[in-house]
C-alpha cells in the first residue's frame, strides 16, 4: 500500500496551535497553550531547563503523548486525530540512548517503520543498506549486529537511521546525543548538520545544552516553565538580543565569549600606534619613541607592512641601527578575524599586542588587551540597549493594538 515515492521527501511545516498537556492529578499543566510555526526544512531546537516541558511538547507532535488541548498541523493537515501509525510515517523519532530494541538486529531495527507501514521486502532491504550508508556505517559489517555489540555513538547513528528509514518529512529528536561522550557528541552533531544539508527535513530537536542549540538550530525556541516560549529566534538574535533576564540567564555567563566569536576586528576601533618606516631618519625615530605613550613603536617595511616592534633600549643597544634593532613581528590579524582570534593572538604575544593588517598586509592599527576589553564592554552595552529599545517598541506596538482608535487620527470611518 504505502510505498515510498522515489523522490526523497523534504520537510513539512509544523504548526502548534494552543497546544496544552495536563497530566491527570497535576494542578498545573505541563505544557500550557503553546503556539508556534516551524517552517519546512528548518531545524528548530527546543532548549530550556529540565522539567520545563520540552519533551512533552515534542512527543505531542507524534502523539506519543496525547494533547489535552489545541491542535497540531503538519503541512496544513490536522494530525491531532489521525491514526498514529499513519502519523509515524510522516514523523521520524530519535531519542537518547538510541532506543533500539535490544533483541532485534541493526537491520531489523532500521526496518521497523517501513515494515509496519507495509513496504515490500526487497525495497526494505535496499532501504536499510541506504540508511546505514547515510549514517556512515558499513552495511556488511553492521547489518546483523545487535545493539549491545555497538558503541554508544554507533547505536546513536543506527537510531537516526531508523528514524529516517520511512523517509518522513519531519524528524523529532529528543536529547539524542545526551548520553554519549563529548567527542562522539561533537562528531554526531557534525554529521547531523551534514545530513540535514543533504536531506532538508524539518527537524525539531530537544536539548538542555545551549551550545548544542546554537550549533544545530536554524532557530531556537528558549522555553520556560510549562513550555511557554521565552524567545523564538535565530541563534545570532538570541545571543545578541536576549528577550529578557530568563533568556540572558540561559545564554549564560558565556555571553561575552560568544560575542567575541560574533564580532570581527573590522567592527571595532583599533588603536593607532606610532609607526616609522625602515627609511625614517634616526632623529625622527627617537622623536617618535619619546612621544609614544607605550615607549614602543612599530617599524614598517617599504610596503608599510609591520616589520619589527621597537623600543628605545633596542635602538641604543643596536647602536642606532634600525636594521639590527627590535623584535620581529611574528603574528598579525586581518580585519576579518574574529575578536576571539585577536584575543588568542594577544594572549600568546609576549608583550600582549598584535598588529592589524589590511588585504595586502599593510599596517592598519594595533589591538591589545585594553582595546579588546573596551570593545567587548561597549558591544555588550549596545546589545543591552538595543534589547531594551526593542522591548520598548514591542510594548508600544502592543499598546497601539489595544487602542486602534488612536491609529486613525483623521477619524476616517468605514461603513
Ligand atoms: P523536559 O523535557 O523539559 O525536561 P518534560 O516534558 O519531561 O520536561 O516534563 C514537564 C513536566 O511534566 C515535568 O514537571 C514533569 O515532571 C511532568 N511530567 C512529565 N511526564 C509526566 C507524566 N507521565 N505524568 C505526570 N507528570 C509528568
Amino acid at each position: 500500500m504505502s510505498e515510498p515515492t522515489s523522490a526523497a521527501s523534504h520537510g513539512a511545516t509544523i504548526e502548534l496551535e494552543n497546544l496544552s498537556k495536563r497530566y491527570p492529578g497535576h494542578p498545573q499543566p505541563a505544557v500550557d497553550d503553546v503556539s508556534m510555526e516551524i517552517r519546512a526544512g528548518e531545524t528548530v531546537v527546543f532548549v530550556g531547563p529540565s522539567g520545563c516541558g520540552k519533551s512533552t511538547t515534542l512527543k505531542m507532535i507524534n502523539r506519543l503523548i496525547e494533547p489535552t488541548g489545541g491542535r497540531i498541523r503538519i503541512d496544513g493537515e490536522d494530525v491531532t486525530g489521525i491514526d498514529p501509525v499513519k502519523l509515524r510515517r510522516k514523523v521520524g523519532y530519535a531519542i537518547q540512548s538510541s532506543g533500539l530494541f535490544p533483541h532485534l538486529t541493526v537491520a531489523q531495527n532500521i526496518a521497523l517503520v517501513p515494515r509496519m507501514t507495509g513496504w515490500p521486502k526487497g525495497r526494505i532491504r535496499e532501504r536499510v543498506e541506504e540508511m546505514l550508508d547515510l549514517v556512515g556505517l558499513d552495511a556488511g559489517e553492521f547489518h546483523g549486529r545487535y545493539p549491545r555489540q555497538l558503541s554508544g555513538g554507533q547505536q546513536q547513528r543506527v537510531g537516526v537511521a531508523r528514524a529516517l528509514a520511512a523517509d518522513p518529512p519531519v524528524l523529532l529528536m529528543d536529547e539524542p546525543f545526551g548520553a554519549v561522550d563529548p567527542i562522539t557528541r561533537d562528531h554526531l552533531q557534525d554529521e547531523l548538520i551534514r545530513l540535514q544539508r543533504e536531506l532538508h527535513k524539518t527537524i525539531v530537536f530537544v536539548t538542555h545544552d545551549f551550545d548544542e542549540a546554537i550549533r544545530l538550530g536554524d532557530r531556537i525556541a528558549v522555553l520556560r516553565e510549562r513550555s511557554r516560549i521565552a524567545q523564538f529566534d535565530t541563534p545570532q538574535a538570541i545571543l545578541t538580543h536576549p528577550a529578557d533576564d530568563f533568556v540572558s540567564g540561559f545564554v549564560g555567563a558565556g555571553a561575552a565569549l560568544k560575542r567575541l566569536n560574533l564580532t570581527r576586528v573590522r567592527d571595532v576601533e583599533v588603536r593607532d600606534y606610532p609607526t616609522v618606516t625602515v627609511d625614517t631618519p634616526l632623529p625622527q625615530v627617537f622623536g617618535s619613541l619619546r612621544g609614544s605613550g607605550t615607549g614602543e613603536i612599530l617599524l614598517l617595511d617599504g610596503r608599510r607592512r609591520p616589520h619589527k616592534w621597537l623600543r628605545r633600549g633596542d635602538l641604543v643597544r643596536a647602536r642606532g641601527s634600525l636594521a639590527r634593532a627590535g623584535t620581529p613581528v611574528h603574528d598579525t590579524v586581518g580585519r576579518d578575524a574574529t575578536l576571539r582570534d585577536a584575543l588568542e593572538a594577544v594572549l600568546t604575544d609576549a608583550a600582549g599586542r598584535v598588529a592589524v593588517t589590511g588585504r595586502r598586509g599593510e599596517y592598519l592599527g594595533v589591538v591589545d588587551m585594553e582595546t579588546l576589553m573596551n570593545s567587548v564592554h561597549e558591544l555588550l552595552e549596545a546589545d543591552r540597549l538595543e534589547a531594551m529599545e526593542a522591548e520598548h517598541d514591542l510594548v508600544e506596538a502592543r499598546a497601539r493594538q489595544t487602542r486602534p482608535d488612536q491609529e486613525d487620527p483623521g477619524g476616517v470611518t468605514t461603513a
